[in-house]
């Protein structure tokens, strides 16, 4: 078959032996593509009907001083919840394209100063002055990559520290070395995560407190969208947290990624 897929893996005994396994997956990857072609399907197939929805709601909203109380209720409660439901859907397309288009890395130079300062001020409009939220700039290099992709999923790292780490918390976006690369971070000082719950964090609609994060808005999907953005650019993940001890969400970006000087963006952008 020329399209058999084959995993090999070669475990060590000792010194001299070795085993060399190989496995057939090749069904494996044709179950994983159907299952990703068919939540892609679903959630574009939902986006009409969800254009429509909102479309009667906000009309209905509009009217809503004419309308009996429980009416104009029930009707901020029904746009409430499409408002959910397109987050959702948003989220899973998003979620399939990283997944599918494989090599499509739209590829610029970018300012990491500028992409966390248009996070905070976003953050800050989600916080309501409830968080102090800071930007620090420690790495002079620059980062190669999709502007739109590492905006999300640091926005996605900002949003979840307004939402879990409680009032008053302060939050810092850092662009940092670190090793030879450097490193995106977002840290709170708020409540933090039992390290118990952290290798399932980027799982899809994996949560600490189901009912809190809905409740938040969240889609459950945040974290694996981070996770895939940062593997389309070599680059990945570290989560460092304590109960009570605040959350430390790092992207970490290998030295190939980086650009000398923010100098060089300036020149070559245009
Ligand atoms: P969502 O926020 O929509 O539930 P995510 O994938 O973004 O989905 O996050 C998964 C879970 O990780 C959240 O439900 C929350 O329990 C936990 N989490 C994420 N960021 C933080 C943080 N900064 N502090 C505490 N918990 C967090």
């Amino acid at each position: 078959d020329d399209n058999m897929i084959l995993q090999f893996q070669i475990t060590l005994y000792g010194d001299d032996e070795r085993l060399l396994m190989a496995r057939d997956i090749t069904r494996l990857h044709r179950l994983e593509q159907m299952r990703r072609d068919f939540v892609a399907n679903v959630s574009h197939e939902l986006r009409t009907p969800l254009t429509v929805l909102t479309g009667y709601l906000e009309t209905y909203g509009d009217m809503a001083e004419l309308l009996p109380d429980r009416l104009s209720r029930g009707i901020g409660q029904m746009q409430s919840q499409t408002r959910r439901m397109q987050n959702l859907v948003n989220d899973l397309l998003l979620l399939s394209r990283l997944e599918n288009d494989r090599g499509g890395l739209d590829d610029v130079r970018l300012d990491p100063a500028s992409l966390l300062e248009a996070v905070r001020r976003d953050a800050e409009a989600l916080s309501a002055g409830q968080h102090h939220i800071e930007v620090e700039i420690a790495e002079p290099r620059g980062l190669r990559g999709s502007e739109k992709e590492l905006h999300s999923a640091v926005s996605n790292l900002a949003f979840n520290a307004v939402r879990y780490a409680g009032e008053g918390s302060h939050i810092v976006l850092r662009w940092r070395p670190w090793k030879g690369g450097a490193c995106l971070e977002v840290e709170d000082d708020g409540e933090g995560i039992d390290p118990l719950h952290i290798p399932r964090l980027t799982e899809r609609f994996y949560r600490v407190d189901k009912g809190r994060s809905t409740a938040t808005g969240g889609t459950g999907l945040g974290l694996a969208i981070v996770k895939h953005v940062l593997l389309r650019h070599d680059a990945r993940l570290e989560i460092d947290s304590r109960l009570g001890e605040g959350a430390t969400f790092r992207c970490l970006f290998p030295v190939e990624r980086l650009i000398a000087t923010n100098d060089e963006i300036a020149s070559t952008s245009n």
